[in-house]
């Protein structure tokens, strides 16, 4: 029998949770990870992000467990234009995430499945791989687009501190401030032994805001205190970013199906996508990818792009506009979907 052999490259939430479908699938095709850092979860040059991760539904069978959950989230707190609303949720569905320690876990669970991990491998052209299959889960901005010059998908940017000691640590509440600028500040708690803090903002319409300085005023603005440990940022793909297949590569995670910055999903969409690469690899029904993909994110990608239409054409004309549509959007958000 002919081995089928698949690279993928990265190896953080959506590499390895296709590493572990493929292997569930199909334990006989050879899996490999290419990862440009030294180790797969707990490594310094790794990013982190805000860590909050919703399961949503029936295709994330291991919810997190043990050192990998900071925080069980159970109350939002979104506040549009001032106006408050506390969304109250099922405990075990939203957690923040060690994400370190996760990824770690999903690493050596994919190990025990047979996938190999390959890392100190960066991968400069996809003309190094010789796999049957390539899946890209570079992230964002994906290696393989950025070759191919398929980089289309709307993008936002992000800039997060990690604050330590914070008076600002509430371990079971996330708060959203959506603000007329076309994005929104977060506070999530982060390790409660540290009362750690993810403090973050993000705009999904405009890459000229000094997204640090906004950070700082907020932070004086809210009296929000702690020390700085750790700083991220950077682009955050907003919505499909299409193409999710191309000839023999799929794009999986923030290459593919990108995030949903009204529920901030990114994680989940990343766990998602790998599952679903791997069965349709596995499978070597590379097209259902794209289809399912399709099926199940394209309600919440029409809603997210009729969202920054409006932010786009009114925020110049009048921000207030923008925040009393998005009001309505989250008074059906409410009802539809957290
Ligand atoms: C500031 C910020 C805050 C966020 N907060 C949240 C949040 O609270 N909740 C949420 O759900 N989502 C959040 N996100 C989004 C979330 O982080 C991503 O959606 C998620 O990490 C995507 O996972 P991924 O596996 O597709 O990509 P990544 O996690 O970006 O992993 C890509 C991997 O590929 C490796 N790699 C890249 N290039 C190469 C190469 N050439 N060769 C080999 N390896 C390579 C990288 O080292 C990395 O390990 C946030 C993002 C940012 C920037």
């Amino acid at each position: 029998m002919i081995k089928i052999r698949v690279d993928i490259i990265g190896g953080s939430l959506s590499g390895i949770s296709a590493g572990i479908s493929l292997k569930k699938n199909d334990k006989s095709i050879e899996v490999i990870i290419h990862e440009k850092h030294k180790k797969i979860g707990y490594n310094h040059e790794g990013r982190r992000c805000g860590e909050a991760h919703s399961v949503e539904s029936k295709w994330i069978s291991d919810i997190p467990k043990g050192k990998s959950i900071f925080n069980n989230i159970t109350r939002f707190e979104l506040i549009i234009g001032g106006r408050k609303r506390i969304i109250h949720r099922e405990i075990n569905k939203t957690f923040v995430l060690n994400r370190q320690e996760y990824i770690y876990q999903l690493g050596k669970q994919a190990e025990k499945l047979g996938v190999i991990f390959l890392t100190n491998d960066k991968i400069k052209t996809i003309n190094e791989l010789n796999g049957d299959f390539i899946i890209d889960a570079s992230g964002c901005p994906s290696l393989v687009k950025r070759e191919l010059g398929l980089n289309r998908g709307i993008k936002g940017t992000t800039y997060q501190h990690t604050l330590e000691n914070s008076n600002y640590f509430i371990s079971d509440t996330l708060k959203v401030i959506y603000s007329d600028f076309g994005g929104y500040f977060w506070i999530f708690p982060r390790n409660s032994l540290k009362n750690e803090i993810n403090l973050g903002v993000g705009s999904f319409t405009n890459f000229n805001y000094n997204l640090k300085e906004m950070l700082e005023k907020f932070k004086e603005e809210q009296q929000i205190e702690g020390k700085i440990n750790y700083i991220t940022g950077g682009l955050i793909p907003i919505g499909i970013q299409r193409p999710l297949r191309y000839q023999n590569i799929l794009f999986i995670g923030d290459a593919g199906v990108g995030t949903y910055p009204i529920s901030g999903q990114g994680i989940y969409r990343a766990l998602i996508s790998g599952n679903i690469a791997g069965k349709f690899l596995a499978m070597k029904n590379p097209k259902k990818y794209a289809h399912m993909i399709n099926k199940i994110f394209i309600r919440w990608d029409l809603l997210c792009k009729t969202f920054l239409l409006p932010n786009f054409l009114f925020r110049k004309i009048n921000p207030k506009l923008i925040i009393a549509l998005l009001n309505r959007y989250f008074d059906f958000l409410n009802f539809a979907h957290i």
